[in-house]
């Protein structure tokens, strides 16, 4: 069974605008979303308003040893709002000594002084939404920010890590976006590791079908790399960042030694967190649950939620730990992999029902553990890198077909 969660995520979803290839749940505020006298300032604080609302109704639980503010654009919000949203936090749970507290801040939000003001109020680590280093890129997925605005982020950032007031810093790219080719994707990597960022996330391009590039897609006009293409820039990330000192400890994370986020890594290990705000998902013993992705859906459930108190509703997860197929699909990811029988007792199956139904899963993986992609040690099951962690897809559809073909009893 999950223990109780010690890390929390409070989503922001303001943003300036939707970026082509999102559908993240957001709220575009249009350019002027920094002008203090735009009407960002009523739909902000709105929200705040519920947040902090949401925050003082959940249940107590342990010191927090990881918090995340992500989006949208949390360096929309002032440094006297995302510390209010602090000290909210502090009061209801507390914070474990040296918590890591993670901001995602987007180029075109901030300038230097704003970030020394998140460090004032207890930030101590950023994830900078790079995307792309390329201007042409950048405008062809609907992002704010240019490249010379980037580069300039990432030196200050850079500096306040190095002057040591920052623990940590993260870079966010997206391979497989339409256009790209190796060697415009290596110049994207080089520049990635100029930047002196000591974690880069590398994400592959998801196409959502409600969103600009859904639609693209659904009519043949999008460019994105070809399947043979696009594995040989996973195979050029890996190989590139490997040879400067960067270890990939989880599908699209790398970080030089010290640097692993460790809020990440609680999402993959399946342990529980709270989660607050639109359209956030929590999970804190284990079974998800995700809040309505509009304000006013947001809105109308907390409200119900005030009338009967969050603590029922939470109270009810407690019974039911995250099913095995969600911990085997998140714990395949990190490098270490996951431990099949551990995970079926965390997820509950009890010894009748592992002797039963572990063994067949082999079957469906054979193909993939004949071929080297999936590995086996010790109990131990885990994707080789890179030929496994490129095609964990695959491994994954194995395993839901294992998931779809079992006749448990509960
Ligand atoms: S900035 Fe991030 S959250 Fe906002 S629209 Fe773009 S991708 Fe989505």
């Amino acid at each position: 069974m999950v223990g109780p969660p010690r890390s929390a995520y409070l989503h922001i979803p303001f943003c300036h605008k939707r970026c082509f290839y999102c559908d993240f749940s957001i709220i575009p505020l249009g350019d002027s979303a920094q002008d203090p006298d735009s009407p960002r300032i009523t739909s902000i604080n709105a929200y705040l308003d519920l947040l902090h609302r949401e925050i003082s109704i959940a249940p107590k639980g342990p010191a927090l040893s990881t918090i995340y503010l992500g989006g949208g654009t949390p360096s929309l919000l002032t440094k006297n709002e995302v510390g209010d949203l602090l000290k909210n936090l502090q009061r209801k749970f507390g914070f474990q000594d040296g918590a890591e507290i993670t901001m995602e801040v987007d180029p075109a939000t901030f300038f230097e002084n704003d970030l020394n003001g998140y460090i004032g109020i207890g930030i101590n680590r950023f994830s900078l939404g790079a995307q792309s280093f390329d201007d042409s890129t950048l405008a062809s997925i609907g992002r704010k920010h240019n490249r010379s605005q980037l580069i300039e982020a990432c030196d200050w950032v850079n500096k306040l890590f190095k002057k040591g007031v920052l623990r940590s810093w993260s870079l966010d790219l997206i391979q497989n976006l339409p256009g790209l080719n190796l060697s415009k994707w290596i110049k994207e990597l080089e520049q990635a590791v100029l930047s002196e960022a000591p974690h880069l996330s590398i994400y592959d391009l998801t196409i959502e079908p409600d969103t600009v590039f859904g639609r693209l897609h659904k009519k043949g006009n999008l460019n994105i790399p070809i399947d043979s293409e696009a594995q040989k820039i996973d195979f050029e990330t890996n190989r590139l960042l490997k040879s400067r000192g960067f270890a990939r400890y989880e599908i699209s994370s790398y970080s030089l030694p010290g640097h692993v986020s460790r809020h990440n890594r609680m999402y993959w290990s399946g342990s529980g967190w709270w989660g607050f705000g639109m359209g956030a998902t929590s999970a804190p013993w284990g079974e998800r649950f995700s809040r309505p992705r509009t304000i006013a859906g947001y809105k109308k459930w907390l409200e119900q939620q005030e009338s009967h108190l969050l603590e029922k509703t939470l109270s009810n997860e407690k019974s039911k730990p995250m099913p095995l197929d969600e911990l085997l699909m998140i714990g395949l990811r990190k490098r270490e992999g996951v431990h099949l029988e551990e995970l079926a007792e965390n997820a509950g199956w009890t010894q009748k029902e592992c002797e039963k139904n572990l063994k067949s899963l082999e079957n469906f993986w054979v193909n993939s553990i004949n071929e080297g992609s999936l590995l086996r040690h010790n109990g131990r099951y885990f994707l080789s890198d890179p030929k496994g962690m490129q095609i964990s897809n695959q491994i994954l559809i194995e395993m839901f077909l294992w998931w779809d073909s079992l006749d448990r009893d509960q």
